[in-house]
This record gives structure tokens, sequence and C-alpha cells, in this order.
């Protein structure tokens, strides 16, 4: 009788809750808060462009406070006109981006001398046919707008800064122009914007665009083939598939310091088929020099893209070094990530000289056309020298700690880093402790020795 009664106050205080739930009031609220919800994408959506448009309302406004005497003067030595070249604009319009044309040689040597010929652009961002970040705006026939990846890259406006410009400048040009803008569009928030802004600072201080560059140049006595990084994948690719015996090295700032002292190192650097030039120490050495570096050509970059194309090819790969576990790791992602790659063989690289012979056989009898060797410099360039005529194979290279980063073991610098050249900073953070040394002291002295080669020639 009690638990009855019970059960029946239990199911009214059921019943009073349902409809407290829905009484008028809190239905409404329920509506309210579902209306909210679903504006609240739209009004995210218009915020992020208003804050675009704010943000470059404010800077184009801003440049041109500052600027002004220089717009002034441009526009006087252009004739008191401005140059109008017609672009693509936001969804196709054409638009005249504007620019100076000196009217003569000396007007043309101060532009030129006060890098101010394309200051008047800062009128076309403030009247909204350009952004400050944005893809670059092209010639109308320059691109069939009837391909719809092409028609999408004019969902924004054009910009004065480019991400691709970025990654040009910074030599991380390994997408097309298209990939890097549909990479923007899809992602960029005023926030990003802000950030493209920044990293154009260092590109601008260190980058060079697209320069005309030696075939080799030498620093500290090392001769470097001065290759961009397609270049130099096909030609690795192409000698794998061939017979004869090549070696590859790649070369950074801490390697030119220690084959400084190590002579047997230099000469193999010197004797290699390839000496690629690595990271940001080696691309202001070639500056100091005044022998630009092509491009920053690391192993680490080039794995993925030299791993489709030896499958292209169809082109064994041996991979040795590091411990078990990274080796293997590394094997799990070219699997996983290239499976129609031959993977002929991998091996550990903490063997005695017992084991050694063992290991030269394993991969003669691999059928590898190229072998990867990560043992750390200089031991694996070393150890290829000593047993390339051994190995069957088309190309050995040494890669250092290139299977710590696709076995997952040593995460990479994101993206951003790797623009404005701190991907050192980002190694030095996760091992302080070994690594300061490497960077901070090998780095200065590397440059210094750069600087007094340039002050006082070859030693
Ligand atoms: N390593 C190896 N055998 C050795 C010494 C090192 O396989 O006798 C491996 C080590 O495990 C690491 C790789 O070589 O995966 C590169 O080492 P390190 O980071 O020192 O080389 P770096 O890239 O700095 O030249």
């Amino acid at each position: 009788m009690n638990n009855d009664s019970q059960g029946k106050r239990d199911r009214a205080q059921e019943i009073e809750s349902v409809y407290k739930r829905f009484s008028r009031t809190s239905l409404l609220r329920l509506r309210i808060r579902r209306y909210i919800r679903s504006i609240s994408w739209l009004f995210a959506i218009s915020l992020a462009f208003l804050t675009k448009r704010a943000l470059d309302l404010a800077i184009s406004t801003i440049l041109i406070f500052f600027l002004s005497p220089f717009l002034l003067m441009g526009w006087f030595l252009s004739g008191r006109s401005f140059n109008k070249t017609p672009r693509l604009g936001k969804w196709g319009v054409i638009f005249d981006e504007l620019s100076f044309t000196p009217q003569n040689q000396l007007a043309e040597r101060i532009i030129r001398f006060l890098h101010i010929a394309r200051i008047p652009v800062l009128i076309n961002i403030l009247k909204g046919d350009m952004s400050v970040v944005g893809p670059l705006p092209a010639s109308p026939g320059d691109l069939s707008l009837r391909e719809k990846a092409v028609r999408r890259r004019y969902n924004v406006r054009p910009g004065l800064i480019s991400l691709w410009w970025i990654r040009k400048r910074a030599n991380i040009d390994y997408a097309t122009e298209l990939d890097v803008d549909m990479e923007y569009i899809q992602t960029h928030s005023a926030l990003s914007d802000i950030g493209v802004c920044l990293r154009a600072i260092p590109a601008i201080l260190y980058g060079q665009g697209v320069p005309t560059v030696p075939d080799q140049i030498e620093i500290l006595g090392i001769t470097i083939n001065n290759l961009t990084m397609t270049e130099a994948i096909d030609t690795i690719v192409d000698w794998s598939a061939s017979s004869g015996a090549r070696q590859i090295c790649f070369l950074n700032a801490d390697c030119a310091n220690i084959a400084y002292r190590n002579s047997t190192y230099l000469s193999v650097l010197n004797n290699a088929s390839l000496c690629l030039a690595d990271g940001v120490g080696l691309k202001l050495a070639g500056k100091l020099l005044g022998q630009d570096i092509a491009q920053n050509v690391n192993g680490t970059d080039m794995f993925p893209m030299l791993c489709k194309s030896l499958s292209e090819r169809n082109v064994g790969l041996f991979l040795l070094g590091a411990r078990a576990e990274v080796v293997e790791g590394v094997a799990d992602w070219v699997h996983k990530n290239h499976p129609n790659l031959k993977l002929a063989g991998f091996h550990h690289g903490y063997f005695t000289p017992e084991e050694e012979p063992g290991i030269v056989e394993q991969i003669r009898d691999s059928g590898a056309g190229i072998l990867l060797v990560a043992f750390g410099v200089p031991k694996q360039d070393l150890w290829i020298q000593n047993h390339l005529l051994e190995l069957n194979v088309g190309v050995a290279m040494g890669v250092g700690g290139l299977f710590d980063f696709y076995s997952g073991r040593i995460p990479r610098a994101p993206l951003w880093m790797r623009e404005i050249g701190m991907e050192w900073f980002f190694r030095f953070m996760q091992e302080p402790g070994r690594l300061w040394k490497r960077y901070f002291v090998g780095n200065t002295v590397f440059l210094s020795r750069v600087f007094r080669e340039k002050l006082f020639g070859k030693k």
C-alpha cells in the first residue's frame, strides 16, 4: 500500500517535471536558444569577414597615413598618375591594380631605391579591391576561370602578401601555388592573417624569391650541388633506378662544423655524387657569400615526395639505422602512406662489427635501388663510403634523424615555424640539454667562419 502511494507520487513528480520542461516559457526558451545557435554560425562567419575587412581597412589606413610622403613623391615622379594593371578580383571581377610608372630614369632609380613601386596597392586595399593577405592577384588572361578549382581561388580578395609568396621566400614551395592558395582559403581567419603578416617580416628580410642560382657553390671548402627539391628528387630517383653506386649527403651548419675538424668527413662530402644544402644556416651563409642557395633541400621534407616517386618508378627502398622500434615505425609509415612502394627491407642501426657483413649481405640481396642510412653525422656518411661498392644499390644517402620523425618518436616543427626558418628552435626545445651547443654555439661558429671567408677569402 505504502509502496503504491510512493510510486504514484514519483509518477506525479515525473509528469510535473516533464510538463515543466515543456511548459510554454521553457519551450520558448528552448526555441530562442536553438535560434541563437543557428544564427551564431552566420554571426561567426560574418564576423570573420568583417574582421578581415576591418583589419584591411585599419592596416591600409595606417600605412597610407605614414607612407603618404612617399605616395605623393611616387605620384609626382610618375607624372601625377598611377599605372593601372587589370587584375582578377573577388568573384572574378576585374579591377585596376595601382602602381607607379616612373617618367624618366632618375625617377625610376629613386622609386627602385626606396622600394616604393607597389605602395599604391594600399589604395586598392582601402577601396576593397584587394586584401592585405590573400592569393596573389592574377591578370585576367592568366587563368582559366572555367576550372572549378581555379574559380574557388577567387572566393576571396587577392592579397598584397600571400602564403605562397612566404613559402617561396622561405624556400618551401613543394606544393603548387594553387594548392597553397586553396589551403589558405580553407583555413584563413583574421588571426591567421595576422600570423601571415608577421611571417612576412622574416621573409622580406632574408628571402630572395626565385633566384637565378649557380649550379654549384662552395662554402668553407665544401662543394654544394645547388638543386631545388624537385631537381634533387628527380636525380636521386633516376640514379636509384639505374646501376652504379652513388652517395648523397645533406649538409647543414652542424655538418659543416664537423667537416671543419674532420678531414675524412670533408673528403666524403666533396666526393659524394650530390651534396645538398639543408637548413637556414646554409641559406644565410650563401647570402653572406653572395651565392644564393636554390632551396632548403632536407631529407625530412624530401622523404614523402621521394617515396611517391620511387613507388611510381617501382624502385625498392631499404631503411638502415635508429633503434629497432623506430625503424619499424618508419616501415609502418611507408606501408600505410605509400602502399605501392616496394620496401625491400629494414634493419636497426645498433649492430656489432661481427653482425655487419650479414647486414651488408641483406641489403645486397634485397634488390633495393636506394638505401637510407640513419646513424647520425658523420658516422652514417663514413659508413656509406666504406661499404658503397658492396651494397648493390643505385643510391645510398645519410639521413640523420629522419627515422625519428617518421616513426613519430620526435614530433616535427609546425609549418609556420619552418616558414620563418625556426625549425631548429623547435628541435632545440625538445632536447635543450643535447642541442644547445649545436644550435647556439655551432651556428655562431659556422656563420663567423663564413664571415671570415667572405672577408679574407678561403682558408
Ligand atoms: N643511430 C644509430 N646508430 C648509432 C648511432 C645513432 O642508428 O650508432 C641513430 C639514432 O638512433 C638516431 C639517428 O641515428 O635515430 C640520428 O641520430 P642523431 O639525432 O644524433 O643524428 P643527427 O640527425 O643529429 O645527425
